[in-house]
């Protein structure tokens, strides 16, 4: 048994898997770029009050999950990021960005940290690609987010998700339902298990979202959510459904969904994935209009933003078959020695090919021909360049095709525009 193992919860990523990685991440920065949002990074930590403030400390996720380092020397904790929304909106407001322009769409591709305990699709260590569109939040605003996302689903082929979307008014329509709703569950208390009536007294709309049949019986009665919602956030809810509809985009309206984090008001919406089993979730979002001026700002922002997990998206999409299509990049040449003798000759043929732009790999490990041919075709060369006597004293090589067999000889120059011709119009094909 080996002594040193990665810590529970987390994953190593090998190259095998690393193409369909890098694959669905580059559909996201194209989908991203179609829609006008630009990446942003930001710190891996951050204060941890910024997350107390943002995600609220009733929540799951601050109450318990997050992986906190002592305070430094001045008193001050920092925090692994749970998720991103917060760091963004802390460094938009230092950055002063929406001074430059009143709205500003962002995306990132990050990994975030919560001690969870860990099971399919939870780890502690996790990725989320998402979206932040901060300054506007208007029906077409919250539609236009949205569409960006299931646009990534599309482009990647995944099928079968289901969005599910409600509203949630604003924060004293939800205040006023809180109270009635924590009314009405009270003669019930004796049902719920110890994290229901911490719920029921911290946030009790979280219990909204209980799986277990008895308290579903129990909320099937409750008092609805809708009804406490003003005439104006109902109608710009409508509107916000007439544009998904306007994109083709189907929907269940879901009066239970609330959404776990307080900074949420209006439109939240989740996407669930057939194939994930308990953990369902593939991402979710809404609107967060009050979140920067609880961090500070003197004036209101309107924002809406959604985040999808990454392991559940690419566990999604295995079980849909679509990885086995995608190849990790093979070298294009793999120069087989024929003599040792012209070990330095292969190593110079090689770097001038990559020095051309051609992916180039030769054996570093004193192979037989034999076995150079059997490890080109392993590592998926799409052509075999032979270095022997012949080829150095007339300076043209054997070039094989490895799919078709064919082999003819050329020049150094040749072999680089034919391989050259060959990726451009590869790469015009895709
Ligand atoms: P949340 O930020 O909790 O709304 O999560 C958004 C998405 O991130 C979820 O729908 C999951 O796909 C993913 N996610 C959240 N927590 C985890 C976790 N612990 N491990 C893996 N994926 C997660």
């Amino acid at each position: 048994m080996l002594q040193y193992r990665a810590v529970k919860g987390t994953k190593d990523i090998f190259p095998d898997e690393i193409s369909s990685w890098k694959h669905v991440e580059g559909v996201i920065h194209r989908v991203a770029g179609l829609y006008g949002f630009q990446e942003i990074r930001t710190p891996v930590f951050e204060y941890t009050e910024l997350f107390q403030r943002s995600i609220g400390t009733t929540t799951d996720i601050v109450g318990k999950e997050m992986f906190t380092f002592k305070p430094e020397p001045d008193g001050r904790s920092v925090t692994l990021r749970p998720e991103m929304t917060a760091g963004v909106m802390r460094a938009c407001l230092q950055g002063n960005l929406l001074a430059l322009s009143p709205i500003h769409k962002l995306y990132y591709i990050a990994e975030l940290f919560r001690k969870e305990r860990p099971q399919a699709g939870r780890q502690r260590q996790f990725s989320q690609f998402g979206a932040e569109m901060l300054g506007a939040s208007s029906p077409e605003a919250v539609a236009e987010t949205i569409g960006m996302m299931m646009h990534v689903f599309t482009a990647l082929g995944v099928t079968g998700l289901r969005l599910r979307i409600n509203t949630l008014g604003d924060f004293e329509d939800r205040a006023r339902y809180k109270k009635t709703l924590r009314e009405y569950l009270e003669p019930y208390a004796s049902l719920f298990d110890e994290q229901l009536r911490e719920r029921m007294d911290k946030n009790p709309l979280r219990i909204l979202d209980s799986k277990s049949p008895d308290i579903q019986a129990v909320i099937a009665d409750a008092p609805k959510l809708r009804d406490f919602l003003s005439p104006p956030t109902l109608g710009e809810f409508d509107q916000v459904l007439l544009y998904l509809d306007q994109k083709a985009i189907t929907y269940t309206i879901d009066p239970l969904l609330v959404r776990g984090l307080d900074y949420y008001c209006h439109t939240a919406f989740e996407v669930v994935s057939p194939e994930l089993g308990a953990q369902d979730a593939i991402g979710g979002g809404g609107r967060y209009d009050g979140l920067a001026r609880q961090l500070g700002s003197k004036s209101d922002v309107p924002a809406v933003g959604f985040a999808v997990g990454m392991e559940r998206l690419l566990i999604t999409m295995e079980k849909q078959g679509l990885l086995e299509h995608i190849e990790p990049e093979g070298p294009q040449v793999y120069v087989v020695l024929q003599d040792r003798e012209l070990k330095s000759y292969a190593v110079d043929v090689c770097d001038s090919l990559r020095r051309s732009g051609i992916r180039s790999e030769m054996d570093l490990g004193g192979r037989s021909i034999k076995a150079q041919m059997r490890e080109a075709n392993k590592v998926g060369a799409a052509y075999a360049l032979f270095v022997g006597r012949n080829e150095v004293e007339s300076r043209t090589y054997g070039l094989k095709d490895l799919k078709t067999a064919e082999q003819e000889c050329f020049s150094l120059q040749e072999i680089v525009s034919r391989i050259g011709k060959d990726v451009v119009t590869r790469s015009a094909r895709e």
